[in-house]
């Protein structure tokens, strides 16, 4: 379907053949509909529908041409990609230091991306700055862009003060969670950042419970690290920031890779 759908279009060279651009748009990361698309594409002269009549009927169907691109720009856009990752819009994007699991953690986030749709996920937990949101998003990119899945990232914290403002405002629970739990892939960022109350990690344990009963793809990345490496190498716990029952529901979700190295942010400024 990935390839099919990349031979259909017609492209040029500035969209690099993919029929869009993506930029960043404020706070987000956005795709747009290339203009060799928009006014080059001979089946639907750039409308993105076509009219077919059959047997007396009128039908608007999605142009053959472009309309996957169009569909997939969409989903992209609808997947709320900070806008400082307007540039990962692979997994590939990712640099792995000379390090096994930098590499391992790489090669796994490739291989789920192919064999998508899967039966898990994964966390990736580690120090901040060795890529793990990189690579969370280069697999929600991919998964938007090329394969047309449904997916949405949010920040830990972020997701946390939307729940809180939605209640406070009087929304109903189920109104609040519906479009974290109906979304096909879920990215959890940071996860466990900050210090939650029961409150916060009642709805986390409620989110996760319903996305695990409804079969959904979660991805994670932390900085915490799971209690039986964070005891040997003095390191925060992930356990202890969202509760043993959250954390032992992720595990069955979720493949748990570990990240080794140092801050990346940290050596650059080092170096400079
Ligand atoms: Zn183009
Ligand atoms: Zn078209």
């Amino acid at each position: 379907m990935k390839r099919a759908a990349k031979e259909e279009t017609t492209g040029c060279a500035i969209c690099r053949w993919k029929g869009y651009l993506v930029e960043r748009k404020g706070e987000y990361s956005t795709a747009e509909i290339c203009k060799c698309i928009k006014e080059g594409c001979l089946e639907c002269k750039g409308l993105g529908t076509v009219i077919l009549q059959n047997r007396g009927y009128t039908y608007v169907n999605p142009c053959r041409a472009c309309g996957v691109i169009r569909r997939n720009v969409k989903l992209y856009n609808l997947a709320g990609i900070p806008a400082k990752y307007s540039h990962v819009l692979e997994v590939n994007s990712f640099r792995p230091d000379n390090i096994r699991s930098h590499q391992k953690a790489l090669s796994y986030a490739k291989d789920f991306v192919k064999k998508y749709p899967t039966e898990r996920g994964f966390l990736l937990m580690g120090s901040a700055g060795l890529g793990k949101t990189h690579l969370a998003i280069g697999t929600i990119s991919e998964l938007t862009l090329d394969y047309g899945r449904k997916c949405l990232f949010k920040d830990f914290f972020h997701l946390l003060s939307e729940l809180k403002q939605a209640y406070s405002q009087g929304t109903s629970e189920n109104e609040v969670l519906l479009p974290l739990i109906e979304t096909e892939v879920l990215v959890i960022d940071e996860l466990g950042k900050g210090k939650s109350s029961d409150w916060e990690l009642n709805i986390l344990d409620q989110l996760i419970s319903k996305r695990y009963n409804a079969s959904k793809i979660t991805l994670a990345t932390t900085n915490y690290v799971t209690k039986e490496y964070g005891v040997k190498h003095d390191q925060e716990i992930l356990e202890d920031k969202i509760g043993a029952r959250i954390a032992s529901r992720l595990h069955e979700m979720c493949e748990f890779i570990h990240i080794e190295g140092e801050d990346h942010r940290r050596v650059v400024k080092k170096k400079t």
